[in-house]
Parts: C-alpha cells; structure tokens; sequence
C-alpha cells in the first residue's frame, strides 16, 4: 500500500483563484480592494525571498500590495511608528512584519502594536486568546489554518479521531492543536520533553509534524492508514551534494504506512501564503462590515 499524496500545490491554487474572484467581486460590488503591507527589516536573504513572494500573490489575486522595507539599523521606535501609522490606514486590511526582527528590536512588543483585526498573520495575544476561547472572529495563524483546511478536504470529519501535534511553537504547533480541539479530535501535543515519542505518535489517526529536525518522524512511528501533516521545511545537502528540502518526517519510509501525507515541498508550504491571502480578504470585509465570504 502507498498512502494518498495530499496535494497542497493544487489546494492552495484553488483557494487562491476562489480568493481571486471574491476580490474582484468586492471591486464591483463595494468598490474597494483588500490590501496588504508587509514590512521587512534588513536583508535576511529568506525573508527577502519570503516578502517577495508574498507580494507577488498578493498582487496575483487583485489585492493592493504595500512592501516596506527597512534598513536593519532601524529603531523600534521608527518601526513602531510604520506599524502605528499602518493600523490607522483605511487601505491597509492586513499588516505583516516579517520574522525574525534583528536582535535589538523586541518582536513582542512589535507585534502587540499590529491592531487584531490587521494581524493577518494570528499572533497578537488577542487572536491567540480567542482561538483558544472558541471567539468565530478570532484570526487563525497561517500555516495551522492550512494544514487544517487540508485534513478536512482529506478526511472530511475529523470529529473523535486522536491527533498527535508534534512541536508547541505559538505559530504552529499550539494553534494546530486548539484548531483539532475545536474540530473534536483528542489532542496530544508532544514537544522535546515528551517521553516516548514514537509510541506517542503511532497511537494517532492524525500526525502534524512541526519539529524542524529534518526526516524525524518515521515509518514506523505513524499508525498505519494515519494522515500524515508534515508542517517541517529543513534544507540538507544530499549525497550527491545538491542542497535540497525535507520534511519533519521521512518521507520514504513513512509513504508505504501513512493513509495520505503531505510531500515536501508542495504539501504545507503553499497553504500558508494562500491562507495569508484568505486572512487579509476576511479582515477587508469585516473592516467594511461586510459578510465574510465562504472559501
Ligand atoms: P520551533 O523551533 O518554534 O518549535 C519546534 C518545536 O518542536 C518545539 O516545540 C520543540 O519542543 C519541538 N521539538 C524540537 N525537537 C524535538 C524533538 N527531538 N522531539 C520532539 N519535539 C521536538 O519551530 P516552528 O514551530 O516555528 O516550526 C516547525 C517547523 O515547521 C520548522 O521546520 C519550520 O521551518 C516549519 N514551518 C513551516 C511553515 C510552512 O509554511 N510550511 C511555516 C512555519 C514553520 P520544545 O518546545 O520542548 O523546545
């Protein structure tokens, strides 16, 4: 048996030509267009690479694309200033300030500065809290809510099945699992205390992975006909000495056991821009008091 390969390339096309005609509904409809500004600070060369294709599927789908990037020398006071005048801009739906920040900037503080209803990106402490809370207006983090959109496209229901959330970050694996609590699977979350992980993860029908240890998980940890999330992106140099990317699990020996699983690239990876999107549209219509569009 080799398990079902979950296409988040084709999903997240989808979703985003779903997010393409919504925006172009709204121009005609209400005669305003979404719009996103992404700030990076310095020239951290994935970032950069980051930005650059955030703003280009922003733009993709008819959203207004406002890029600022700042010298890595600049104060928290002058960030604070952009992020502040940002939260007051009517053309700005959604604000993102790309991670890691330099050193001497203090990124919570940046980030509690966001307004929620602008932080596409879920990690104010007020759309962490009302994701934990139940709150329908709560703004999901990117990559959780992708992975979630692609287990439920997979497996429909996800009502009872038990779930293993591997890693606690706020930006992945905690949010994953408050989404699968929400979803009624019985949630474990394991992290590099937990004992015994490989007879933590066989007892789950569903495994996110998001460690960020190349090739962690193996075939023979995963139950087998389980699904398989790998949230990973780990960048190794094979034998051949080409750089390439891998996931949190081994592929390989995970494919004969799984159900279905995410590759790596073309799993996760793309869900979380086309979820960017889909979080930025939402703002713009409940900035606008209109209804949220179904995606
Ligand atoms: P973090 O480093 O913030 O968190 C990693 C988590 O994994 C921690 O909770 C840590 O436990 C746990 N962990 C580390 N080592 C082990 C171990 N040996 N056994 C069990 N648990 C362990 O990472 P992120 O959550 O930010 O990212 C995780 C992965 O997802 C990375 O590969 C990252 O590149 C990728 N990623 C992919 C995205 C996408 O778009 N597809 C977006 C964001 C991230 P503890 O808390 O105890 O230290």
């Amino acid at each position: 048996m080799s398990a079902r390969i979950i296409d988040g390339k084709a999903f997240a096309a989808g979703l985003r030509q779903r997010i393409a005609a919504e925006v172009t509904r709204l121009k005609q409809a209400a005669g305003f267009t979404p719009g996103l500004a992404v700030v990076l600070v310095g020239e951290d060369p994935a970032s950069q690479v980051y930005v650059r294709s955030k703003g280009k599927a922003t733009l993709e789908v008819g959203m207004a694309s406002f890029e600022h990037k700042l010298d890595v020398g600049t104060t928290q006071e002058a960030l604070l200033a952009l992020v502040d005048k940002l939260n007051r801009d009517p053309a700005v739906h959604g604000i993102l300030v790309q991670l890691p920040l330099p050193k001497h900037i203090d990124e919570a503080r940046v980030l509690a500065t966001i307004v929620p209803e602008k932080d596409v990106d879920g990690f104010h402490v007020v759309n962490a809290g009302k994701l934990a809370t139940g709150a329908k207006d709560a703004i999901v983090p990117c990559t959780p809510l992708g992975s979630l959109m692609l287990l439920k496209d997979t497996l429909g229901d996800l009502a009872g099945k038990s779930a293993v959330v591997v890693g606690r970050s706020n930006i992945v694996g905690k949010p994953m699992a408050q989404l699968l609590l929400k979803e009624s699977c019985t949630v474990t979350v394991a992290h590099s205390r937990t004992r015994d992980l490989p007879a933590v993860v066989r007892q789950a029908d569903i495994v996110v992975a998001a460690v960020g240890r190349a090739e962690m998980v193996k075939g023979d940890w995963i139950k087998p006909g389980a699904t398989v999330i790998d949230v990973g992106i780990n960048r190794v140099t094979g034998p051949d000495g080409k750089a390439r990317l891998v996931g949190d699990v081994d592929y390989e020996s995970a494919l004969p056991v799984a159900g279905a699983i995410t590759p790596v690239p073309g799993g996760v990876g793309p869900m979380t821009i086309a979820c960017l999107l889909a979080n930025t549209l939402i703002a713009a219509c409940r900035a606008k008091g209109l209804a949220e569009p179904t995606l």
